[in-house]
């Protein structure tokens, strides 16, 4: 675990609130998820920002924070919390997606004051076979969510009337709270409370969503999944999750991928390793075998005097590597198969081997056994 929540986003202690607003912005974008193909360690990363972040933007938060510092449970005071990528993305997102969302961010775009706010984000979950992480595939995600209001047109309001400007704030979403200290007066400024940001209130409400801008409903949403994808990963459909209130902008459909284990082979990420069994004679005399792999068996040769053991690789059928051309490797390690049970007539050609056959060595098997394991894994 990083250090402090200081630390961890660079900042002094006395650090201003526009300046931890800064360092996290600049370093959340460094390390969002999406700039950085899903990398595991960017991900972390970013999720420790986020936590940094969400607790030192807040005040009260960030006092009891200075005070407790960073403590168990019991140990009194502090409330930690880790966050997980959906919690950080949605933090992100309601600070610094703004109107016109994540592109607007990195395009240095303008946050309106009026805060339109935005629909949830979704998670779905899609499974996919190792044939399918080779080629790629398409997948129908069927959802149940908040969609936009078609009696209302996402308004909230009854028949065409459109929502007024709100009241309290005179339609600009903020209001401004004065309080004399012995500094002189203070101004704050604090998001609406009567229209949350909005700007607009609705008079009358529609009778379909009840003033809310949108409806249940069920939506099928189609799915691109590209080659070489692990458990790991999960895709980002921007604007694809639940349509936000009154017209807010929609969340994100977040989708899990989740690679069904083919016990066939072991992965290690683009490469795939492969047992394969062969007689006494095949692995003596040599032999032609059929490997299966992703997309279809592969003939392999197996030279004459072949170890148990040894590592046989086949370049190019393992699996493809999310944004390289080039796919992992296959792997194939030879086990020599003992048979248990012999037929009379096997057990004399035994028989007559063995009054022909030398001492098999008895150092270093292990050892090599290992070697070539380690170097066909490139390790
Ligand atoms: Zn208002
Ligand atoms: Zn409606």
């Amino acid at each position: 675990m990083a250090g402090d929540y200081y630390q961890v986003l660079g900042v002094p202690r006395d650090a201003s609130e526009g300046d931890i607003k800064k360092a996290y912005r600049r370093l959340a974008m460094e390390y969002h998820p999406d700039r950085n193909n899903g990398d595991k360690s960017a991900e972390e990363k970013f999720k420790q920002l986020t936590e940094a972040y969400d607790v030192l933007r807040d005040p009260q938060k960030r006092a009891q924070y200075d005070r407790f510092g960073r403590v168990g449970p019991g140990a009194g005071g502090f409330d930690f919390h880790h966050f997980d990528l959906a919690e950080a993305l949605s933090v992100f997102m309601r600070d610094f997606g703004g109107l016109g969302g994540f592109d607007a961010v990195f395009g240095g775009g303008q946050r309106g004051r009026r805060a339109r706010r935005r629909g949830q984000d979704i998670q779905a979950a899609v499974r996919v076979t190792l044939e399918e992480v080779v080629t790629g595939t398409r997948r129908t995600v069927k959802l149940r969510t908040l969609e936009r209001c078609d009696a209302c047109s996402g308004t909230g309001s009854k028949g065409a009337k459109k929502p007024a400007p709100c009241r309290t704030c005179g339609g600009v979403g903020e209001v401004q709270r004065r309080a004399d200290s012995i500094f002189g007066q203070l101004v704050s400024v604090t998001v609406c409370p009567s229209c949350g940001g909005e700007g607009t209130t609705v008079a009358d409400p529609c009778s379909e969503c009840r003033g809310d801008g949108r409806v249940r409903k069920d939506r099928v949403v189609e799915v691109e999944i590209p080659a070489g994808v692990s458990s790991d990963n999960y895709l980002t459909l921007r604007g694809a999750g639940a349509a936000g209130p009154r017209g807010g902008p929609a969340g994100d459909l977040v989708i899990a991928i989740e690679v069904q284990e083919d016990p066939r082979f072991e992965r290690h990420g683009g490469d795939l390793v492969y047992d394969l069994a062969v007689s006494f004679s095949q692995a003596a005399l040599g032999a032609e075998a059929s490997v299966p792999a992703p997309g279809g068996a592969v003939s392999l040769r197996v030279p004459p005097g072949t170890h148990s053991g040894t590592v046989l690789t086949i370049r190019g059928k393992g699996l493809p590597s999310p944004g390289h051309d080039r796919r992992g490797d296959l792997h194939v390690r030879i086990q020599v198969w003992t048979p248990e049970h012999l037929t009379a007539e096997q057990a004399e050609l035994f028989r007559q081997l063995a009054a022909l056959e030398g001492e098999p060595p008895q150092e270093g098997l292990g050892r090599r056994f290992w070697n070539r394991m380690k170097e066909a894994l490139g390790a």
